[in-house]
């Protein structure tokens, strides 16, 4: 992977970015907006029915505003549902690779961690596609740690190519790239990029990420954009909470969005909010930056008024009995029966959906491990329709 000297320096990136626009943003302030908010605005904006401006999404936010959570989700629902519909739509993660040159201090992957390292064969991530295949999904996630030798555009590309036969829809979440080196995984068939920023707070990334080519700050933030240049029309992009200031955060990532919205105008924009889970490495975060189930669902919902078209993605991170309270307030994709080890899917059971044994490499342990057909029937029982592929993908091809 080359990347331009402009980018060694994270400041020096192109003034028509993102990166250059966050930096502009007065985040600070309007954190702290959104945990003074009064109880008169949140209700003026929730009497609208719309946030229109960041400083309203801050104000959803706020204490105040967790008062009126019935309301708010009301609100969700109804946006949710005239642009989504009664649907969630399910994939299901396949990990490539545990290599990686990074240093997250957070990450089971992270190189500084003394695991076994693998990077699965194709022959095997062909095989555990056609496993998932098998089990309904229709959408597959293909992730990989960052490292230049093992997990090449070749390897990837090679990948997708044999993925797609048995799921017509492959998304990619890899260390960043280069537009160039995004195009063939485009041509070879993969619709959508995922990468997170992890945490949008520079000081706390700057810290968190020691190591490798992670830690230049702007380049990943940058990422989105030349996916979509590469001809991506399915973007995702999220934080990592429990890093830094959940609201902070959930203001850095709506600002993306929004201008992602904006900028890459074909493209679909989905959000994600994972919280830590307990990984190799023991990282501990800090008890004042967690989000709790309540909040979360706050959060979503207040997404949902401020980005009526964007996306939002719950993964198995998450306990069963939000996941399941949240079908119905705003959430419009979902991971299930998911493994988070390279080539994990070889110790399920094909009926039970049962690992057989420890997941003793995985990226972070998951906190909902219902089988795939357990998650569709949840969806099903609260009058949603559970899908597997999208049927838009040729409008989310590269145009
Ligand atoms: S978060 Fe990603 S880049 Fe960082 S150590 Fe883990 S796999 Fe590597």
């Amino acid at each position: 992977m080359s990347r331009p000297s402009k980018y060694h320096l994270p400041e020096e990136a192109p003034a028509d970015s993102f990166s250059a626009e966050f930096a502009r943003l007065p985040l600070t302030e309007l954190a702290y907006r959104s945990r003074h908010a009064d109880a008169a605005r949140v209700e003026a904006i929730l009497r609208c029915g719309q946030a229109e401006s960041l400083e309203d999404f801050a104000a959803l936010l706020s204490p105040a505003a967790g008062a009126h959570l019935e309301t708010l989700a009301a609100h969700s629902q109804r946006l949710t549902q005239r642009f989504f519909g009664k649907a969630v739509r399910l994939f299901a993660p396949l990990y490539l690779s545990n290599e990686c040159v990074n240093v997250c201090t957070y990450c089971g992957f992270s190189r500084h961690n003394d695991i076994p390292r693998i990077t699965i064969p194709i022959e095997t991530v062909e095989e555990q596609t056609a496993k998932l295949a098998r089990q309904g999904f229709r959408s597959l996630l293909l992730v990989a740690g960052e490292h230049p030798k093992y997990v090449s555009n070749g390897y990837v590309e090679e990948c997708v190519r044999r993925c797609l036969p048995h799921m017509p829809g492959v998304s990619i979440e890899l260390g960043p790239m280069e537009a160039e080196d995004y195009r063939p995984l485009v041509v070879a068939g993969a619709e959508a990029l995922i990468v997170y920023q992890e945490t949008y707070h520079r000081p706390t990334y700057e810290v968190l990420h020691t190591a490798g080519p992670k830690k230049y700050y702007a380049w990943r933030m940058d990422t989105p954009e030349r996916g979509y240049q590469a001809g991506f029309r399915r973007l995702g992009i999220g934080a990592l909470f429990g890093l830094h200031d959940w609201r902070y955060e959930a203001l850095a990532v709506a600002a993306h969005a929004r201008y992602l919205l904006r900028k890459c105008w074909k493209a679909q924009v989905s959000i994600s909010l994972p919280r830590m889970r307990p990984a190799a490495g023991g990282f501990q975060p800090d008890p004042s930056f967690l989000m709790s189930d309540r909040e979360m669902t706050q959060t979503v919902c207040a997404l949902r008024m401020l980005l009526p078209h964007a996306g939002v993605t719950l993964s198995t991170r998450e306990p069963a009995n939000l996941r399941d309270g949240l079908v119905r307030l705003g959430v419009t994709l979902m991971s299930a029966g998911s493994s988070t080890e390279p080539g994990g899917y070889d110790a399920f059971d094909e009926t039970t959906w049962a690992a057989a044994e420890d997941q003793a490499g995985e990226q972070f342990h998951i906190a909902d491990e219902r089988p795939p057909a357990a998650i569709a029937a949840m969806i099903r029982a609260q009058g949603y329709e559970a899908v597997w592929k999208d049927h838009d993908a040729a409008l989310a091809t590269a145009s």
